[in-house]
């Protein structure tokens, strides 16, 4: 079966971790453990992954640098796709039997230039600082921040993915039973000119977004969205929290306004987005629960045969 698998930042880095080379590269090891399992079941994949703490890593050398070497985001974008992708690429290979083909692909993903994200900045990048911290930032930088979780972060625009460039050559590779690691952090963003030409901008497309039109455009049986949560939560954070099991998209996105727009937010329209679109289910777990997930019995199922919520019982 094919499946687009998107790996959140626990994939990469454990919530809270400083985001260290030893850090990131124990993490990937274990989700590239987690992945190589499932390719060793039959099941192709089609990996993707996130960048924001990356991305906001590399923007913070980048102004440490000489002022003329300061890199716009599309470049940092590129490079993040890189540093990850190789990283992951490395651990799967070294996690796969000898001869099998990995290859990461770099992608760039088409946006609207009239898209209204790009004047109010919603996706957090980088480190999280304290209030008065961030605030000194962004009047330094001419920066936007706003909270996230416990603390403060810098936010960039996140326009809508409308296509993704390097789809037909993903496909291709797909085919030729390529395990394909692309549209990482969402793919880097562009804009087509009247005349066609591409143009590399300032943002950071929504990983879970691109990730979803990728499984549509490549014919996905299943799209998975691994993060750091076994599943998406009624009543997140309050004692009454519960853990949905089975949904269908519009008894999901009924309770649409309850997830959170930074995080499971995204995940829950991507999930929505698939189902509708293509008929065929979406799963939201966590990283180490790959093979529950596949077998329909951890995480929360995304599919048109299931129109009310249904619940786990007892402790999670
Ligand atoms: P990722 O890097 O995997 O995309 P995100 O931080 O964007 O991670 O999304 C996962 C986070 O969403 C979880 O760590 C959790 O704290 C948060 N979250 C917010 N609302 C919910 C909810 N309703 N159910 C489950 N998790 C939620
Ligand atoms: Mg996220």
């Amino acid at each position: 079966m094919l499946i687009v698998v998107a790996l959140g930042g626990n994939a990469l880095l454990r919530r809270g971790e400083r985001l260290s080379a030893e850090n990131q590269h124990r993490a990937i090891i274990t989700a590239a453990r987690v992945l190589a399992a499932a390719i060793l079941k039959g099941h192709k994949l089609v990996i993707t992954h996130g960048n924001g703490p990356q991305v906001g890593l590399l923007a913070l050398q980048s102004l440490a640098g000489p002022v003329e070497g300061a890199l716009p985001l599309d470049v940092l974008g590129a490079e993040s796709e890189g540093w990850i992708g190789y990283a992951l690429e490395l651990a799967l290979r070294n996690a796969l039997p000898p001869g099998a083909e990995v290859a990461t692909v770099l992608t760039q993903t088409l946006v609207d230039a009239t898209d209204v994200a790009f004047s109010v900045p919603t996706k957090p990048i980088g480190p999280v600082y304290d209030e008065n911290q961030a605030k000194r930032l962004a009047a330094e930088h001419n920066w936007s921040v706003a909270p996230d979780g416990k603390g403060w972060r810098r936010v960039v625009a996140s326009p809508q993915p409308q296509g993704i460039v390097e789809i037909a050559s993903i496909n291709r590779l797909i085919s030729a039973g390529v395990t394909v690691i692309c549209a990482g952090g969402g793919g880097i963003p562009v804009c087509a000119g009247a005349d066609g030409c591409l143009t590399g901008v300032e943002a950071v497309v929504d990983k879970d977004a691109t990730s979803e039109l990728l499984a549509e455009q490549s014919g996905a049986a299943l799209f998975v969205m691994l993060t750091d949560v076994g599943g998406v939560y009624l009543d997140y954070g309050s004692k009454a929290q519960k853990m949905i099991a089975k949904a269908g998209p519009a008894a999901l996105a009924a309770h649409a306004a309850a997830f959170q727009s930074g995080s499971m937010g995204p995940k829950v329209a991507a999930a929505c987005n698939f189902v509708r679109h293509t008929g065929h289910p979406a799963a939201i777990g966590a990283l180490g629960d790959l093979a529950e997930i596949l077998a329909g019995q951890k995480g929360t199922i995304i599919s048109p045969g299931h129109e009310t919520l249904s619940y786990y019982s007892g402790a999670l």
